[in-house]
């Protein structure tokens, strides 16, 4: 089963073509990383997935039903972005618990939630702290923790570590792929432009170059079999 399919996606603003004619499967479970320069189309394409914002031509399906009309919400995506965009008045609870809406178990089942998801990145000490009394590490484990709360079925990040410092941003990985690890059924895609970020978290690794794909595969793939000198030069690989 595929979890996610782009056929033929396009995007324009106005008549500026950012996305132009990106075709890609990714399967349930996988790590997928985006990656290029900055102003191929990174975010766009991240955007157009998560729904927030309409494509322009082709389809968008999840688990084989087309999700071009639905709303984020309706997709079962969460989102972590570069700026935590925390709610700055509120509790890292409350931000964690913000807008849930669940089905079962109301107050209670969120508590767990939000308590699970914090032991998990270890910022339980910090549940009644607000935003500013954090580190950006923490706000950033708190952003994805305020994600993790909503059980998605697909995770999406845009360059969650590029605000972090050197040591922070290689813990904070490590993390991101326990978290992966542990999210079994958890599409995650994962857009940056670090080669080494790139490299290691990834399953397969797209690469974009000026809104279309230059390449899918594996890190190894990508290293020992680069199909353009861009590639190369982008992987770091010797062709
Ligand atoms: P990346 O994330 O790879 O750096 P983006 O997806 O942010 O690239 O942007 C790709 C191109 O689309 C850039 O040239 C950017 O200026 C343009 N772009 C992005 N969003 C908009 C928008 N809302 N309106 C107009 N142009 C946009
Ligand atoms: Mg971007």
């Amino acid at each position: 089963m595929t979890a996610i399919r782009l056929n033929n996606v396009r995007k324009s603003f106005g008549t500026f073509d950012v996305i132009k004619g990106v075709d890609l499967e990714i399967s349930p479970s996988e790590f997928m990383v985006f990656v290029g320069p900055s102003g191929c189309g990174k975010s766009t394409l991240l955007r157009l997935i998560a729904g927030l914002e309409d494509i322009t031509a082709g389809t968008l399906a999840f688990d084989d039903k087309v999700v071009n009309s639905l709303t984020p919400s309706q997709r079962g995506i969460a989102m972590v972005f570069q700026s935590y965009a925390l709610y700055p008045h509120m509790t890292v609870f409350d931000n964690m618990a913000f807008g849930l809406k669940l089905a079962k178990g109301g107050t209670e089942e969120i508590k767990r939630r939000v308590n699970e998801a914090a032991d998990m990145l270890q910022i339980t000490a910090y549940l009644d702290r607000l935003p500013k009394q954090l580190s950006g590490g923490q706000r950033q484990r708190v952003a994805i923790g305020r994600a993790i709360v909503r059980d998605p079925k697909v995770f999406l990040f845009d360059e969650p570590l590029s605000n972090l410092d050197a040591a922070l941003r290689v813990q904070t990985r490590l993390e991101i792929a326990k978290l992966h690890a542990k999210m079994h059924e958890t599409t995650m895609i994962y857009v940056t432009h670090d080669q080494v970020e790139a490299m290691t978290l990834a399953d397969r690794i797209c690469v974009l170059r000026d809104g279309i794909v230059e390449q899918v595969g594996t890190p190894l793939e990508l290293y020992e079999k680069p199909q353009s000198v861009f590639v190369a030069g982008f992987i770091g690989s010797p062709k």
